[in-house]
C-alpha cells in the first residue's frame, strides 16, 4: 500500500560486457547532449575498470572524436536494455554510487512513518500508543506528522506513554517540550506524579515513594 518509487532496490543488473554486477548510481540530472533527463533517477552502471566495454573505449574515442573519454555499460532501472555512456576519467560515477542496503533501510523506515501516520485516526478511538509512539519517537519522521501523533496523546490519555517519551531524547525542543506538557496533564487526570528522587508513577498525594521509599 505504502511504497516509495524505490523497487529499483532490489533489481540485479549484471554487465553485459563483462558479466559483473553493476553498480546502482545517482542519475546525472541532464543528459548531457539532447538535454532530456533519464526519466528515472538511478541508473545501473558498469563500474569495472577490466570491462572489456570501458577498456577499449578509450581507443575508440580517441580515433572517432580525437578527444580523451570511454564508454561504461548502463541499464536503466527496470529494463535490460544495453546502453553505453560516455565518461571523461574512470572516476566519473564512481562518487555517486547509491549504498542500496542503506537506501532499503530508509525506505523501510519511511513506509512504517507513512503506516503509522495513516492509522492515527483510529489509534485514538482504539486508545492503541503504538502508531502513536512510532511516529514521535522517530526522529527521522517530518516534524508536522510528529506535531500530529503528539496531539492524539492527550485524547489516549493512556500513562504507559511516560516511560517511553521520557526516556528519548528530542533533538526538536519544542517537540519535546510539548510531550512534557501533555505528561503533566495525563499524570493529573490519574491522580499521579513522578516520584522526584526516581522517576516511578506514583500516587500525587503519597509522603513517601513506594520505589525509593524517599520522603516527599
Ligand atoms: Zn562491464
Ligand atoms: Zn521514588
Amino acid at each position: 500500500m505504502f511504497t516509495c518509487n524505490c523497487s529499483y532496490l532490489d533489481e540485479v543488473h549484471i554487465c553485459p560486457s563483462c558479466q559483473t554486477p553493476m553498480s546502482c548510481c545517482e542519475a546525472p540530472p541532464v543528459h548531457v547532449g539532447d538535454g532530456l533527463g533519464w526519466g528515472s533517477e538511478v541508473l545501473f552502471i558498469c563500474l569495472n575498470n577490466e570491462c572489456p566495454t570501458f577498456k577499449n573505449g578509450w581507443q575508440h574515442i580517441e580515433l572517432k572524436y580525437g578527444h580523451k573519454g570511454s564508454y561504461r555499460c548502463m541499464e536503466l532501472p527496470g529494463s535490460h536494455e544495453k546502453n553505453v555512456m560516455m565518461v571523461a576519467s574512470e572516476y566519473a560515477f564512481t562518487g555517486s554510487t547509491i549504498d542500496v542496503e542503506a537506501a532499503k533501510l530508509q525506505n523501510v523506515r519511511y513506509v512504517k512513518e507513512q503506516e503509522a501516520l495513516a492509522a492515527l485516526d483510529t489509534c485514538k478511538k482504539t486508545r492503541d500508543l503504538g502508531p502513536v509512539l512510532t511516529l514521535i519517537l522517530d526522529e527521522a519522521a517530518s516534524l508536522p506528522n510528529r506535531q500530529l501523533a503528539v496531539g492524539c496523546l492527550q485524547e489516549i490519555n493512556d500513562i504507559a506513554c511516560i516511560d517511553p517519551l521520557r526516556n528519548h531524547t528530542f533533538n526538536d525542543t519544542s517537540l519535546g517540550q510539548a510531550c512534557n506538557l501533555i505528561i503533566s496533564e495525563i499524570l493529573k487526570a490519574h491522580f499521579k506524579k513522578e516520584c522526584p528522587h526516581c522517576a516511578e508513577i506514583i500516587k500525587a498525594q503519597a509522603h513517601k515513594c513506594m520505589y525509593c521509599k524517599a520522603d516527599l
